[in-house]
């Protein structure tokens, strides 16, 4: 591999106070670059001052939104380390996402290599507030200057970086959920298990009308049937249902979340029975109101573990655990979260020291 140029920003910006910060607005010093052009592979990585890019207005990710990206987070242990939680598990992500989006693959040890290069130069944008992180974006993003639907020629892989609050700064409250029935999401065959920008620019109309009402995201049906349950907006959904988890399978629609995945073997650690299968509204619904509907949360690398307290489906509203967070969602939340600050003895070695 290529050393890593290092270009250091000659001013450093003031840490912005976390309190109230809108998500994904404050930017650190610095953030990684790397080229890929057909014929030389990948070449040139390189940590430079955040900056605009330049790119022509005929770039390929500009008209067809030839484009993937990946979600994770830097956390600040109680000794002052920064910990980042199963990294490899997002390359993997990123680089399916590419093979789905005819794009080339980032080698995992450039990817880390130039990841922690990255949160080693800016280590003090890691805060030590707690429930504090830094969040971090990897993207790839076809380049090449041509309106022909093509696969791109040229690429730009970049990771940015901006520290977060806490995400329940007021405690953890349980949110309200409306089922969508119109829109849908994603299909299978098409990019749903894929963390690819037109995924969300597909899904922003039914969350903004589910916002007006009132409600803080959408769970998404299946596109063909439209009665089986998917997935939340940005996060994967499990119920709690006479004692059994149920989660959605992995079909081909619903992204294969991480936090999923570690909620999973959390679970099955603990010896309780998890169904990865197929579950419809109906048998939601009918669990909602003989009161068999026990919990219900969300999970995902932003929230790590969010209760869902209110679910609507046409204009009917169903309470869940009154509207309280359950026993086994705080219980998934202390250990996750436990683990990702270092908190808690991590005994399935998912943290990883970066400096
Ligand atoms: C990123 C994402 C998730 C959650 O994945 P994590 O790896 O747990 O952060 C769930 N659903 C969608 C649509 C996503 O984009």
């Amino acid at each position: 591999m290529e050393n890593i140029r290092i270009e250091k920003a000659k001013v450093l910006k003031a840490k912005p106070s976390l309190d109230g910060i809108p998500f994904g607005t404050y930017f650190s010093d610095h953030m990684f670059l790397m080229d890929y052009d057909e014929g030389k592979g990948w070449h040139d990585p390189r940590i430079v001052p955040y900056a605009n890019f330049e790119l022509s207005p005929a770039a390929v990710v500009f008209h067809y939104a030839q484009e993937v990206f990946e979600g994770m987070k830097a956390y600040r242990s109680p000794v002052g380390d920064v910990l980042l939680f199963r990294p490899t598990e997002n390359v993997k992500r990123l680089n399916s996402s590419a093979e789905r989006m005819c794009m080339p693959q980032v080698p995992e040890d450039i990817f880390i290599a130039g990841l922690n290069a990255l949160i080693e130069l800016d280590k003090d944008w890691v805060p030590n507030v707690p429930d504090t992180s830094l969040y971090i974006r990897p993207f790839i993003i076809a380049t090449s200057p041509q309106l022909g639907v093509h696969a791109s020629s040229s690429y730009l892989f970049a990771i940015i970086t901006c520290p977060v609050g806490s995400y329940y700064s007021e405690g953890i409250n349980p949110v309200r959920i409306m089922i969508e029935n119109n829109d849908v999401r994603a299909v299978r065959g098409g990019t749903g298990h894929t963390k690819c920008g037109g995924n969300y620019a597909a899904s922003i109309r039914a969350g903004e009308r589910a916002e007006k009402k009132g409600y803080s995201q959408v769970l998404w049906l299946d596109a063909i049937t439209r009665r089986n349950i998917e997935e939340v907006g940005s996060m994967n959904v499990m119920f709690k249902i006479g004692g059994k988890i149920i989660t959605p399978a992995l079909t081909g629609s619903v992204l294969p979340g991480i936090t999923r995945k570690s909620c999973i073997e959390l679970l099955k650690s603990w010896g309780y029975d998890i169904e990865e299968r197929e579950i419809s509204i109906d048998e939601l619904l009918a669990a909602a109101k003989d009161g068999s509907l026990e919990e219900a949360w969300g999970t995902g690398t932003a929230a790590v573990i969010s209760p869902i307290g209110e679910i609507s489906f046409e204009g009917e509203n169903h309470l869940i655990g009154n509207n309280k967070i359950g026993n086994l969602t705080q219980r998934l939340y202390d250990t996750l979260t436990g683990i990702q600050w270092g908190k808690t003895e991590d005994t399935f070695g998912w943290s990883v020291k970066v400096c």
